[in-house]
Formats: structure tokens, sequence, C-alpha cells
């Protein structure tokens, strides 16, 4: 492991000469340390990637044509694949998540890199009908260099969708990966440049948020900021901007509901409705934390819900359970807190996951928590736990249903199932969120799928093509020629 940033190509120590422990959350232990990252690292790192772009898209970056910048992407999507098992490993040690979870993320980190290097050479401007003796067109240009800040829950993922679109659209990056999730992103930026990546393209500078991760938003020298992680960070973030009028696509999770109406089909739903809430142990953007259930089928979805609930396992990676440890000491007493809230409220525990007897008793191990008629102004249905604890409550028609799925500050996804063909659309049509699964959550990743939020889960859209215009400012050019 080093204990270095990755800037220009090259290990750089940290210029302050910091370090911070790398956990284990498995087991609370400490296995290495990465460079702590400060204003000094911020600026040599956005000094290399302003090289690569050049002055005037003149640099070595800047300059590639949109094919060779296409092709170096796949290249890195190949070697990733390649190394899958590598990449599994590393994020399930740094993260805790389990093993089978960081082997899709790995592999949807690879696609990434695919789809975006496939869309490379198809972003293009338009010509635009005008007044006669004009022709005007538009052209996709880059920002220039971006920022992005990446949390630790999908640390792969995320770099895959923001890191990926940006480059693709042909802009350099500075990425500051989350303290506790810093060594896959570390690896990727080593492979790019075995992969042929020029100096400057890719550069990451590990460290706290609130030193290296401000740094990065104030930089004069980055044009365009990309964060994913809570609601508050994202408000410094998107303040710090809007004082040097840089443009943020901010990502910030929910509390996304999932609807179960009375004629939907159980056994298709169930295992869904779970996995939406346990996949990465509730510490997802888009978990299903919030269960509405129409009254009539309620009882019955609780009594399957809880059986399952009961056999859900929380343990060491490697044992690739349904869910890994949570990822640090913050976040596993986050979720206590709420637990005990939930306690102090008398809201009903449906059922208790169970603790694998070979997890450590130092690791941050949190079993699955069914809560059942919870009042939907608690904190327990309104705020994001980030972790795998699944509210549920009932509603008697279509129109509450809506209301209580609507009404929190959060507006990411909705998951609705119902076979009634209109309900589906009319559901889908009056949920204020960014994305909506008919009979189905998350739609299997959905590399192709705009993704983002409204309302207090953020605003742009990542992933599929929109992501990739998001990275690029249009210029109109009009030529008079009589
Ligand atoms: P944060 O939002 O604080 O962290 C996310 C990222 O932002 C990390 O890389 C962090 O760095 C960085 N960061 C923190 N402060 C600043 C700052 N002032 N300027 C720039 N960057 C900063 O989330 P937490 O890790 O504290 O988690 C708290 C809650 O946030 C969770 O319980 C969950 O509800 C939510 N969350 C949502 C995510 C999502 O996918 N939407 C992802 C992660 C968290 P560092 O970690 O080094 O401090």
């Amino acid at each position: 492991m080093q204990k270095q940033h990755y800037i220009n190509n090259g290990w750089q120590p940290a210029s302050g000469g910091g370090a911070i422990p790398v956990i284990d959350p498995s087991t609370g232990e400490a296995f290495g340390e990465i460079a702590r990252g400060t204003e000094g690292d911020i600026a040599s790192a956005v000094a290399a990637a302003r090289a690569a772009i050049g002055e005037a898209f003149d640099g070595p970056w800047g300059r590639m044509s949109a094919a060779l910048r296409g092709r170096l992407m796949l290249r890195l999507s190949t070697a990733i694949t390649e190394r899958n098992e590598e990449f599994a490993q590393l994020e399930a040690r740094d993260t805790g998540k389990s093993l089978k979870t960081a082997r899709v993320d790995a592999t949807a980190l690879a696609r990434y890199f695919e789809y975006y290097g496939g869309a490379c050479d198809k972003l293009h401007g338009q010509t635009l009908p005008y007044e006669t003796g004009y022709t005007v067109l538009t052209i996709r240009e880059p920002h220039g260099v971006t920022g992005h800040i990446v949390p630790w829950n999908y640390p792969m993922q995320i770099f895959g969708r923001t890191v990926g679109a940006s480059l693709a659209a042909g802009n350099a990056c500075v990425v500051k990966p989350a303290e506790d999730a810093s060594l896959s992103t570390l690896r990727l930026a080593e492979l790019a440049a075995e992969v042929g990546f020029p100096p400057g393209t890719l550069n990451i500078v590990t460290g706290y948020g609130h030193e290296a991760g401000a740094a990065l938003t104030a930089h004069p020298g980055i044009d365009h900021i990309s964060f994913t992680g809570s609601t508050v960070t994202g408000r410094l973030i998107a303040e710090a901007a809007a004082k040097r009028h840089c443009p943020v696509t901010l990502e910030l999770g929910g509390k996304s509901p999932q609807i179960l109406f009375d004629d939907a089909d159980l056994d298709a739903a169930l295992p869904v409705v779970v996995n939406a809430i346990v996949q990465n142990a509730g510490q997802t953007c888009s978990a299903g934390s919030r269960l509405l259930v129409q009254r009539g089928i309620y009882e019955t979805v609780l009594d399957r819900l809880s059986a399952t609930f009961s056999g859900l396992r929380a343990g060491p990676p490697g044992l690739e359970l349904e869910m890994g440890p949570l990822v640090n000491r913050k976040q596993y007493d986050v979720v206590k807190g709420f637990l005990l809230q939930a306690e102090q409220e008398r809201i009903p525990v449906a059922a208790t996951g169970i603790v694998h007897p070979d997890a450590s008793r130092t690791g941050y191990y949190q079993a699955a928590v069914l809560l059942r008629d919870v009042p939907h102004t608690s904190a327990l249905a309104q705020r994001e736990i980030f972790g795998p604890v699944l509210a549920a409550m009932p509603f008697d028609d279509e129109a509450e249903a809506i209301r209580l799925a609507n009404g929190t500050d959060y507006g990411l996804v909705a998951g609705v199932w119902t076979r009634d063909g209109g309900r589906q659309l009319r559901v889908a049509r009056r949920l204020r969120c960014g994305q909506v699964f008919i009979n189905n959550y998350g739609a299997g990743g959905g590399v192709e799928l705009p993704f983002g939020g409204v309302k207090s889960s953020g605003h742009g859209r990542e992933k599929g093509f929109e992501a990739l215009l998001g990275f690029t400012v249009l210029k109109t050019i009009a030529i008079k020629h009589g």
C-alpha cells in the first residue's frame, strides 16, 4: 500500500507529511496508512490536470481525438476486468463490503469505462436553423478540470460513473476519495497510467474531507465539481462552489419508498424488497429504506418479510454473506442511534437478523432490522439511516401511497409493485424523484440509465449519456456568410 497521492502518473508524498490509518471494518484494526492531503497537494494535482488539458485545449489530453480517448477508456475497462478479483479483494478489505458485492462493483466499474469509452466519439453538437445568410452550430466542449469527491459506500462504481463520464467528455480529473475507502481509487489511477492515459489526466489526492476535500472545492483551477455524499456536506460544497460560480453535480442520497399495492406479485417483489435495503448493509444512496404496503396485504407481507429478515446474516466479507460490517465506527454509531430512537418511540421491531459467530467483536457489524408501523413523521421514516433498517408502514389507497412516498425532503428513486398498468404509469408520473422502478428495484444497476435526485437528494444526472452531457459545456458558433 502506498502512503502517497497519485499525481501526474506518479506517486507523490503528502506535502504536509501527514498520514491517515486505514481501518479494516471487519476488525476495527488498522492495516496500513494513506497520505493526508492538504491544500498544497490539491494545488499540485490541479496544476498537473491543467497541463494535461492545456491553456486552450492544446495539452496532450486536451488535443487528443475523441476516438483515441475512447480507445484508452476501453483499454482501461479491459484491464479492470482482468483484475476483477484483485479490485474486489482490495475493496472488501477497505470498506468491509461482502466480497460478492465488491465483485459486482468491479464489474460495474469496467462496464462504466466500456460504456463511456464507446460514447466518446458519439458526443456531438448540432446545426441550428437561423436567419438566411448564417450557419450556426453547437459544439460540446469539456469543462476543463473536474473535481470529484467520492464517498466510501461504492468507491469503484461512483468513480466509474463520474470520473468515467468526465474523462470521456475530455476533461482531466482530480479525485478526492473518502478517507475510509481510497485504496481501489489509487490502484485505478496507477492502472490508467499503465494503459496509456497521459500524465495529469487522472490525479488522486487522498485525505480528509474537511482538508483535501474542502481545498479541492475551493480551488480556482477546478471548473466543475461532482459530489456524492450527505446532504449536509453537499450544501457546504454547493456554497463553496457558488462563491466562484463553479457548476456542481450533487448526488445526496435519499429515503426511497418501495410501494406494494395489494395486487402485487409478492413472490417476485419480496426478495427484491429485501435486497434493496440489505445490499451493501443498507449503505446505498438509493436503498429502498421505506416500505409502504397497502393495508389488505400488510400483515401477510410483514409475516413473510419477518421470516426472511430473521435469517439475514452479517459477517466477514470473505464469507460472502448477505452483509458485511458497516464501514466505520461513526456509521455504526449513527445506525445504533436511530435504533435507540426507534426504541424510545416504541416502534415495534418485526424481526432482526443475525451477526455471524465468526464476526469479530471489534468489527462494525449491524444485524438487519425490520421496523413496523413506523409513523410517517418519525425520523425513522424521514431521515437517511444508511444501515440495514427497513421502516414499514401501511397505506389505504393510491392517493395516500403517493402522499407518503413524496412526503420526505428527499427524492431519489422509488419502487412501485402493481399489476395494474394504468396505476403503474399514474403513480410513476406523480412521484417526485429521479428514477421510478415498476415491478423491480434498481434495474440491475443501470449503467445506461440517467440517475440523480430532486429536492434534498441533489441535482444533475449521473450515469447514461445524460451524465456525459453534464460534463460538457455547449458552445454556439454563428457564421455569417451572406
Ligand atoms: P460525507 O458527505 O461527509 O462524505 C462524503 C465525501 O465528502 C467523503 O469523500 C468526504 O471525505 C467528503 N467531505 C466531507 N466533508 C467535506 C468538505 N467539507 N468538503 C469537501 N469534501 C468533504 O458523508 P459521511 O461519510 O460523513 O456520511 C454521513 C452520511 O452521509 C451517511 O450516514 C449517509 O447518510 C450519507 N452518505 C450518502 C452517500 C450517498 O451515496 N449519497 C454516500 C456517503 C454518505 P472524508 O470521508 O474523507 O471526510
